[in-house]
């Protein structure tokens, strides 16, 4: 296996490390001794031969090149224009130490004066740093924000009592923040300190300097980056341990205008809503205890995975080994440092990394993804290797059986294709085999939902989606001549009478019409298309065929 190679040598960097450096694209033939900045895998199997920060070998080259030249599938490089991939363009330094000093103290060490400090950093930092809210849910009040955003028109906003109204002018707002006017003024705003007209709003002084004195009272830990000459704080990291239900009302979980001073009810998410997701997630009760986690980088010189990375270090040396051992939730930004972290972990994380008491947990914005980060490098690796494991033992893991699955079936391994569904008595045309049950995400395509739920997620409109990992519909498999349809959005049935011993299946193209693409289908059947792409794709005297036995999504049919 060409992944020891990455994980013994001390040599090479780390996945972050690779991830967030400089890049240019070369041909693989020149690649040797280079290091990678993408990750290229053959499929089968779909394990990753080649990571961010491993360094391309000769016979890496070799390996890839006859695998395409026998037929296989690989994946990140494209050899049929003349098989160019992404490496570092230089090995990145640091002098970031030099300037700057780190210190961690216990929460309970935190002086006075130094609380205030924090609290008047953290109100800066809210202000001009992009500011993201993290939201499990549609309906969810905290929706992302684009740092561009004009906050303090946001703030006004809030008030607007008529949804509507509020609708229209948040819209405005938005879409402003994505022009490139509101870029332009964002730039001036990140590369100063300086708070933006309207911060009273959007902040309050006095209800920053108590709430920052509330949270730490909570034990927990505090890491500040201070400039050595001005002694200014210029990044924080804090982390403590609460109740769930004591971090939902002390962190903006539950009223996301909580540093404002201001209330608005409309605004609140009510807990029970809250408990009921992270029960249906992470399995979490309210009174489960958990760490938390802050962190902010204000000063641009400072910015970047480093700095972030040498906090984390910094602290990780203090965690005492109860607090280690406690799951950590938190929200994290949908772009920069912790957002790219997230995404090159996802790549090989799955759900229930919390369970396994991994010491944290970062939450994606609208999903459960969660990575472990806190630990030595040596300890990372191996935690890597643990995840690319329990993310091929995904589907065995999650199968939780739900009240509607039809009863005459059985679930069981397939071999390569995972899990499959196989009738274990005669079933009649038209029965319920399963539903897709679970929460609605709302994303523009199906490739924008976090990479562990994109597999298993089905389409139910234009640019919604169902995701649910309980009950027997997930572990249905896909063919190109299936013997069930998809009907009431989310019900799969069987469209003709089905033998004991059959495998059921449905063709995820009956209702999937986005840019989602199963790379190689393994169906078998006669009229396998390889490929296996959405809706549109189908030829029409098959789509005739599964509009006639009404196997067709409805919202596919109002489209
Ligand atoms: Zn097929």
């Amino acid at each position: 296996m060409t992944n020891s190679i990455y994980f013994d040598d001390p040599n090479i960097l780390d996945l972050w490390e690779a991830y967030a450096s400089p890049t240019e694209r070369i041909c693989i033939s020149q690649a040797a001794g280079r290091i990678a900045a993408s990750t290229i895998r053959q499929y089968p199997p779909g394990i990753p031969e080649v990571i961010p920060g491993m360094i391309y070998s000769e016979d890496t080259i070799s390996n890839l090149t006859s695998a395409f030249h026998a037929g296989a599938d690989v994946i990140g490089v494209d050899f049929e224009s003349g098989g160019f991939i992404d490496v570092l363009t230089e090995i990145p330094k640091s002098n970031l130490v030099k300037n700057f000093k780190i210190k961690t103290t216990y929460a309970e060490n935190v002086s006075e004066e130094t609380c205030v400090e924090i609290a008047d950093f953290f109100r800066a930092g809210f202000c001009t740093a992009p500011y993201f809210h993290f939201a499990f849910h549609k309906d969810d009040p905290l929706r992302a924000l684009p740092a561009t955003l004009d906050y303090a028109a946001w703030a006004q906003s809030l008030s607007i009592v008529n949804k509507t109204e509020r609708g229209l002018v948040q819209e405005r707002l938005l879409s402003l923040a994505l022009s490139t006017e509101g870029q332009k003024k964002n730039e001036d705003l990140v590369n100063s300190i300086h708070l933006p007209e309207g911060f009273h709003q959007w902040t309050n002084k006095t209800t920053c300097r108590l709430l920052m004195r509330d949270r730490l009272q909570d034990p927990g830990y505090v890491t500040l980056v201070r400039d050595k000459r001005t002694n200014d704080i210029v990044g924080l990291l804090h982390a403590r341990m609460g109740t769930l239900e004591r971090l939902f009302y002390s962190e903006e979980w539950h009223d996301p205008l909580i540093f404002s001073g201001l209330k608005h009810v409309e605004l609140l998410d009510h807990p029970e809503n809250f408990y009921k997701k992270m029960k249906f997630h992470f399995g979490l009760n309210p009174s489960t205890r958990l760490m938390t986690i802050s962190a902010q980088l204000l000063d641009p010189k400072v910015r970047g995975g480093e700095m972030f990375y040498l906090m984390m270090r910094d602290m990780a040396k203090m965690v005492s080994p109860i607090h280690a051992s406690l799951p950590i939730l938190c929200e994290i930004p949908s772009e920069g440092t912790a957002h790219i972290l997230n995404v090159a972990i996802n790549e090989r994380l799955v759900f229930g990394a919390l369970k396994n008491g991994h010491p944290v947990v970062f939450c994606h914005k609208k999903s459960a993804a969660l990575f472990p980060f806190i630990a030595e490098k040596s300890h990372w690796r191996q935690i890597l290797k643990a995840a690319a494991k329990s993310e091929r033992q995904f589907n065995r893991q999650h199968f939780v059986a739900s009240k509607s699955d039809c009863p005459d079936v059985n679930v069981i391994l397939n071999g390569g294709m995972g899990l499959a569904v196989f009738a274990t008595d005669k079933i009649k045309s038209g029965t319920r085999i399963a539903i897709f049950e679970g929460e609605t995400y709302e994303a523009e395509h199906a490739l924008a939902l976090p990479v562990e739920m994109r597999d298993h997620a089905v389409q139910t409109g234009p640019k919604t989606y169902v995701f649910g990992y309980k009950g027997l519909a997930h572990c249905l498999c896909h063919s190109c001549d299936p013997n069930c349809g998809i009907r009431n959005l989310t019900e799969i049935f069987t469209a003709r009478d089905i033998e004991k011993g059959e495998q059921l299946t449905w063709d995820y193209r009956c209702t999937e019409n986005s840019t989602w693409v199963l790379e190689k289908c393994l169906c078998g059947s006669k009229r396998c298309t390889g490929i296996v792409r959405n809706y549109d794709s189908l030829l029409p005297t098959i789509k005739k065929e599964y509009q006639s036995k009404n196997m067709l999504s409805e919202w596919l049919l109002k489209e």
